[in-house]
Order: structure tokens, then sequence, then C-alpha cells
């Protein structure tokens, strides 16, 4: 059984084969020539992250039945994450997103999802048994932005909260696939509100709350049914806020190839770290160890291209903490 279902978007990343960073210049999804595939979406790169730490992890949404949509879910099923809980669409296609890097490290994004089939899971697509046996809920803002995978993200909250599921939250901010700015606001505020752990980025606090400083953003967003904000801020680490504490963990000084997937590195570091040690919540030290191990992870990742593949296990991030202290 799954300790942890990751719940959310799995699609197609369409990534240019020459990235802006190899040529030393920008690339535009207009002046790549060739693109290759690789399976994407946080929700279940997070699951793929916690598999590879060891934590049984467990994927819910839809694909399409079609050539990617098996793709994606062999993806999975090989990296160790449990599939039980996906479902394939008939009538719609896997969703594609074409995505460049540029030298500074922006990323643009071109989706063909219209719709996506990971857009139509839907709440009867959802086994109660897959959320209610795990102790945790992962999930992101991108399912909350249509019907009906919008419902069926609300309807799984609801069954981990009557069931006293743990509810984790990542809002990674997507515009383009809002109808607008307030829209997004909105959207990702009410997946916060239901959660009680939250990783969030310093953008993403600022484009929440029109806050750039961090603590300020931090006391806008605060609910009662908070345990857990860690703000990640790159390479400078992240800070983190607990009901009774609040503290800040540096990064990992490496030298960064792509920073795609480290945020979902970090955030399965952090969920294994805490569903090891539960108590780390209420002890500052234990959980300022479990987010230096979640930076490292998140610092792994950038060491190499793509999400999935950069992912790491705890060798690799034992390897990268040994190394920062010799
Ligand atoms: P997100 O991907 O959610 O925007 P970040 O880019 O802030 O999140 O990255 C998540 C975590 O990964 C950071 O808190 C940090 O620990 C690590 N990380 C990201 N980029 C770098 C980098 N360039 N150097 C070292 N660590 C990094």
């Amino acid at each position: 059984m799954a300790q942890v279902v990751c719940l959310g978007e799995l699609l197609i990343d369409f990534v240019p084969t020459v990235t802006g960073i190899s040529l030393g210049t920008g690339i535009s999804l207009g002046e790549a020539d060739m693109f290759r595939k690789a399976a994407g979406g946080a929700p279940a790169n997070v699951a793929v992250g916690l598999a590879r730490l060891g934590v049984p992890s467990a994927f819910m949404g839809k694909v399409g039945e079609d050539g990617f949509g098996r793709f994606l879910a062999a993806t999975l099923a090989d990296a160790g994450v449990d599939t039980g809980p996906l479902r394939f669409a008939a009538h719609a296609r896997t969703a594609l997103a074409f995505v460049s890097l540029a030298a500074d490290g922006e990323r643009e994004f071109l989706f063909y999802r219209e719709p996506g089939a990971d857009t139509l899971f839907a709440p009867e697509d959802i086994d109660p048994a897959d959320i209610t046996g795990a102790q945790v809920l992962h999930y992101g803002s991108i399912s909350l932005i249509t019907e009906p995978c919008r419902s069926a993200t609300l309807h799984a909250i609801a069954l981990a909260r009557a069931a006293g599921v743990r509810r984790s939250y990542d809002p990674n901010l997507r515009e383009a696939l809002w109808p607008n700015a307030e829209a997004a606001r909105a959207g990702m505020r009410l997946g916060l509100e239901q959660a009680e752990i939250v990783k969030i980025s310093e953008e993403e606090v600022a484009f929440l709350t029109g806050l750039d400083a961090i603590e300020p953003g931090v006391r806008a967003l605060w609910h009662d049914g908070l345990v857990l904000m860690a703000v990640t801020c790159g390479r400078r680490g992240c800070r983190w806020f607990t009901r009774a504490s609040s503290g800040a963990v540096p990064g990992f000084p490496v030298t960064a190839v792509d920073t795609t997937g480290a945020g979902d590195a970090f955030m399965a570091g952090l969920l294994a770290g805490l569903i090891e040690t539960p108590d780390a919540l209420d002890d500052p030290a234990e959980l300022s160890r479990i987010l230096r191990v979640a930076n490292a992870a998140g610092a792994v990742t950038t060491l190499s291209r793509g999400a999935i593949p950069s992912l790491p296990d705890r060798a690799a991030i034992e390897r990268l903490m040994r190394a920062a202290l010799g």
C-alpha cells in the first residue's frame, strides 16, 4: 500500500534536444529543430522522487488511451510507482507540453491540452480506498484549473481530510493555463486553504500575496490548518515556518545544468523525512535536518537534464552532502 498518493497532471514534455544552456544563448520553441519526449507533471515527479527514496508511492490521475499515455504509465511503473489509481481516457489524448530552456534558466511553455486527458479525471474515477489507506495525499494546482479534474481534486482532499490523511500541496504557478492572473491566484489559494503541508517558491509567495518579502507573505497565506510551510529559494535553499517557530536552511553550491524537477525532488525529500520522523514538526533541529536533505535532493536534480532521470536516490543525496562537508 502506498504511503503517499500523488494526484494531478501527467503529460508529455517535449524538450529541445539542443538547449539554450548548451548553446550559451537562449533558444525559443520556434528556433528549436528537434524535441525529445519525457514524462512530465509535478505530482508525478514527486511520486517518482518518493519511490527513489524508498517511500511507497502511487499516482492518481488520467492519461489518454494512446501511445503516450501507455509510455507515461510504464515510466512511472518502471520507477516503482503504483499506477493502480491511474485511469485511461478513451476519448481524449494525453496532454503535451513543449518546453524550452533559455540560458537564464527561464522556461517557455506551449501546451497542447484542449482538453488533455488529465483534465478529464473525475470524482468517480477515485477509489476512496486508494486515499484512505495512505498517510499523505499530495496535490498541486494544475488539477484545480478545469472541470472535472477540479472536482476530483477537491473530492480527494475531502476524502483525505475525513480519514485523517495528511494533505500536502505544491501550488505550481503556470499562469498560461489559467484564464487570467486573478483566477490563478484564487485557484492556487483554494488548494492552499485545504493543505496542512505546503511547499511554495518565493516567486509564488510574491505572486499570491503581492508581497516581495517572504515572512510577511507567509503570514498573509497562513491559516490554522497548516503545520508547515516550506518556501524554496532556488540556490539559496529554503525558509520554513511551523505554528511555533521558523528558520532558514542554506542550499548546496552546485553548478546547475537544468533546474527542472528541483522543486519536486525537494518535495519528495521533505515528505520522505516527515514520514520517517513525524515528530520533526515540533522539533526545529530535526526539521532543519530534513530540509537539508530536501535541499540536497533539489541540488542533485539540477546537475543533469530532465526531471525524472535526475531525481536522486538516497546514495546520490548522501554523496552530495558528504562532498559539501569535505
Ligand atoms: P521550484 O522548482 O519549486 O521553483 P526551486 O527552484 O526554489 O523550486 O528549487 C527547489 C529546491 O531545489 C531549492 O530550495 C534548493 O534546495 C534546490 N535548488 C534549486 N536550484 C538550485 C541551484 N541552482 N543550486 C542549488 N540548489 C538548488
